[in-house]
């Protein structure tokens, strides 16, 4: 249920009516914005009588939530939510290119690409030092090394950094990471989501493999719940019936998600399509579709990468794509 407050209410009456609500066991998300605020209520409110509400003085209108994502919703929070890392900001109309291998493999390396993928016009850092690997006989990544590794790049590039971390016991080692990325593997550890949902710090959350937009926002509210407000959303393609891409990029879950959630939307057409000659036109489309930004995976020697070589773009081919994407960004 949400309360929109009439205007000119003051902060005294604003308060009273929240410990009111919450003396009746309801959680309170209050957002205010330019013209209006607005209390959310999250918790059993089907004690609360809709007409009652109404009538208290300061209160101008009431509505029914029936989504169960609360605080994801943009019901709760009509404005744009805005990430701020290191002074770059994503979503509200502002859109960052992130950038770098599938696994950092060695120092020069990641340091290699850092620089390439700055040079382009990437922002952002990616590379996964805890990897997720189908096979336990793959390079499973370089794990605490390869977080060293990235804070090396970040300390010569000035980029900040995104990695992926698969396992709670490890949020300590990610203390310096500027945003901690959940894998579509994980998307549903709620155990996980709960302890990033205790932290302070973006979360870069990847839809899972065969999931709806609803359990992606679900997984979301996991993390917003516990009092991390600072969540972007990837869609990195699902798995269908198709076996010339290695998952289906579902490019209208952007527009969707954007409809439904006030929180940024990124697309990773790397993953979505499993293959390098894909991911130009795909990353030009999301940035078409509303995306607030790109995850593309660029390896320096995309031949000898240890993962998820055959969608790796060169330096040069992701300066393209940056080019193709800046055209469309202009247009828009
Ligand atoms: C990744 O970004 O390296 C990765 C493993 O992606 P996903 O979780 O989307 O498969
Ligand atoms: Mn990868």
């Amino acid at each position: 249920m949400i309360a929109i407050l009439k205007q000119g209410v003051t902060k005294q009456e604003r308060d009273n009516l929240i410990k009111w609500f919450k003396n009746q066991n309801v959680d309170v998300h209050v957002s205010e914005g330019e013209y209006q605020t607005i209390l959310g209520l999250i918790g059993d409110t089907s004690v609360f009588n809709t007409d009652f509400i109404e009538n208290i003085d300061i209160v101008e209108s009431v509505k029914r939530v029936s989504e169960p994502f609360k605080n994801a919703n943009r019901k709760f929070h009509p404005d744009d939510t805005v990430i701020n890392t290191c002074g770059l900001k994503i979503g509200g109309g502002n859109f960052q290119y992130m950038a770098g291998p599938c696994s950092v493999e060695s120092e020069e390396q990641i340091i290699e690409v850092a620089k390439a993928v700055k040079a382009s016009g990437a922002n952002i850092l990616r590379g996964g030092a805890f990897k997720p690997r189908t096979s336990p006989y793959a390079f499973q990544g370089m794990g605490k090394d390869g977080l060293d590794l990235l804070l090396l790049a970040k300390k010569e590039t000035g980029m900040p950094i995104v990695t992926e971390i698969m396992n709670a016991n490890h949020i300590q080692l990610f203390e310096d990471v500027d945003i901690i990325q959940v894998g579509a593997r994980n998307m549903q550890n709620f155990e996980l989501l709960k302890e990033l949902g205790r932290i302070r710090k973006p979360i870069l959350l990847k839809r899972g493999l065969a999931n709806t937009m609803q359990e992606l926002l679900m997984s979301a509210e996991y993390i917003l719940a516990g009092g991390n407000e600072e969540v972007i959303l990837c869609e990195r393609g699902i798995r269908t019936f198709e076996t010339y891409t290695r998952n289906t990029l579902d490019l209208a879950a952007v527009p969707k998600l954007k409809e439904l959630s006030h929180l940024p939307v990124i697309v990773d057409p790397s993953h979505a399509t499993g293959y390098r000659n894909l991911v130009k036109p795909m990353a030009m489309a999301a940035v078409a579709c509303g995306s607030d930004g790109l995850m593309i995976e660029v390896h320096n020697d995309p031949a000898h990468a240890l993962c998820d070589g055959a969608q790796s773009l060169t330096p040069d081919a992701f300066t393209d794509v940056v080019n193709a994407c800046e055209n469309i960004r202009k247009v828009l």
